[in-house]
């Protein structure tokens, strides 16, 4: 499984800073277009704590240009990026500062007015699903089923995107043979 999509977003981040000096506010205007048909979600690092998570493609773009309070940003599509895992520094996807939170995981599925929890010393990824699971079995599942949802929903965009883009061109070469076979269109109706 390549993570080509989230690879080529940071490129694209980090040239675009490079060729315009962006200063931060005007982040917000830059949008991401490109898509790569075939691959609904996406993983991502954190920067702060090494932690791997799987989010909707759409979300990808404004994950990565979250910035952490002292200035760097939040996440990478490259593991050799980010920090070491730790062990026992696990949060609890309510907590505080977790990727869940600091992605936008949370909002899009919201869940983000739930009070976050204290669980930011987790030992691992599965303590910290049954932490969840045990605790907060409610947003837990409700979080599970957002991301079931979204792979679905975005598995259909993409393949209604390629549907339109493969139509669009089949129209254009089809227009483009018209206009030769038959020169100028007719059959506007007249100006009155
Ligand atoms: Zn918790």
């Amino acid at each position: 499984m390549t993570n080509a999509f989230a690879e080529q977003m940071e490129q694209a981040r980090d040239l675009r800073l490079e060729l315009t000096g962006l200063e931060r506010g005007d982040e917000k205007e830059f949008l991401f277009q490109e898509w790569s048909p075939g691959r609904t979600m996406v993983k991502l690092w954190s920067l702060i704590d090494g932690e791997e998570i799987t989010i909707p493609k759409y979300m990808v773009g404004p994950a990565l240009m979250k910035r952490q309070r002292g200035g760097g940003y939040v996440f990478t599509s490259d593991p050799a990026k980010a920090p070491a895992f730790r062990e026992g520094h696990v949060r609890c996807f309510l907590a505080e500062g977790s990727s869940e939170r600091d992605s936008g995981l949370l909002e899009a599925a919201g869940l983000d007015h739930l009070p976050a929890c204290p669980a930011i010393h987790l030992r691992s990824a599965y303590s910290k699903r049954i932490h969840g699971d045990n605790r907060h079995p409610q947003s837990s599942g409700a979080l599970k089923e957002y991301l079931a949802l979204k792979e679905r929903t975005e598995d259909r965009e993409d393949r209604r995107r390629q549907l339109e883009a493969t139509l669009a061109l089949a129209g254009r070469v089809a227009g483009e043979s018209d206009d030769v076979a038959s020169g100028p269109r007719r059959g506007r109706p007249p100006r009155s």
